[in-house]
């Protein structure tokens, strides 16, 4: 399937599930996950009309942002502090800040390229041993770091929640707490569940497997 085909069909499914939820399709954002993707394959992705592109190795981001032509891109993955020059300022937006310290990289890097970076915090929704994301119960107080850091602007939270069992519950919660924290985006959905996730309130969808086709597995 060529990528303009499946990028139709992911679309037109996001638009039936916010016809089912009573939402407006442009009240949800579909990042196109192009990790391992190649930047020609990217580019083809952009030039069909999709452009956010979603990455999760900040030399990966770096790289590609060199050669893709208008995309607007979007970091998803862990991130290492030490890598975070890569990501500041090329990201438009980063979902994946997890820890103070990171928080700190990213603030102190942002200040430095006097930029203001957008970020979302990634909640470990699940309570999962060996998971990237903050705990449920140190969110509040990353919150209030990450209101009061200068050069990062808070615009929501993001979730990947366990690969086995039903996700709806988890994306339920990441809601209830963004809502508690007067938090308007939700990073939330991928390609076996987006649609659940837009029922449950997402506001960004990061599809990859759906638009790309499989991934080889990286070494
Ligand atoms: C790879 C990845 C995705 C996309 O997953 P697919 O199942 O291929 O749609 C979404 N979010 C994150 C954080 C990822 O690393």
């Amino acid at each position: 399937m060529s990528i303009a085909v499946a990028l139709a069909e992911v679309r037109a499914r996001i638009e039936k599930g916010c016809a089912a939820a009573r939402r407006q399709p442009r009240d949800v954002t579909l990042v196109a996950v192009s990790k391992t993707v190649d930047a020609t394959r990217c580019q083809e992705a952009v030039d069909a009309g999709q452009l956010v592109l979603g990455e999760n190795y900040a030399q990966e981001l770096r790289d590609k942002a060199r050669i893709v032509r208008g995309a607007t891109w979007h970091f998803i993955g862990p991130l290492q502090r030490n890598k975070v020059k890569y990501v500041v300022g090329t990201a438009a937006l980063i979902h994946s800040i997890d820890s103070l310290a990171l928080l700190e990289a990213v603030s102190a890097h942002a200040q430095r390229s006097s930029l203001r970076q957008r970020c979302l915090l990634q909640v470990n929704v699940a309570q999962e041993a060996q998971k990237s994301g903050v705990s449920v119960e140190d969110l509040a107080s990353l919150v209030d770091a990450t209101r009061d850091a200068p050069g990062i602007e808070l615009a929501g939270l993001m979730c990947i929640p366990p690969a086995e069992g039903d996700p709806r519950r988890h994306f339920a919660a990441l809601r209830s707490l963004a809502e508690r924290h007067a938090l308007a985006e939700l990073s939330m959905g991928m390609s076996g569940d987006y649609e659940a996730a837009i029922e449950e309130g997402a506001t960004l969808v990061r599809v990859g497997t759906a638009i790309f086709g499989a991934r080889e597995a990286r070494a």
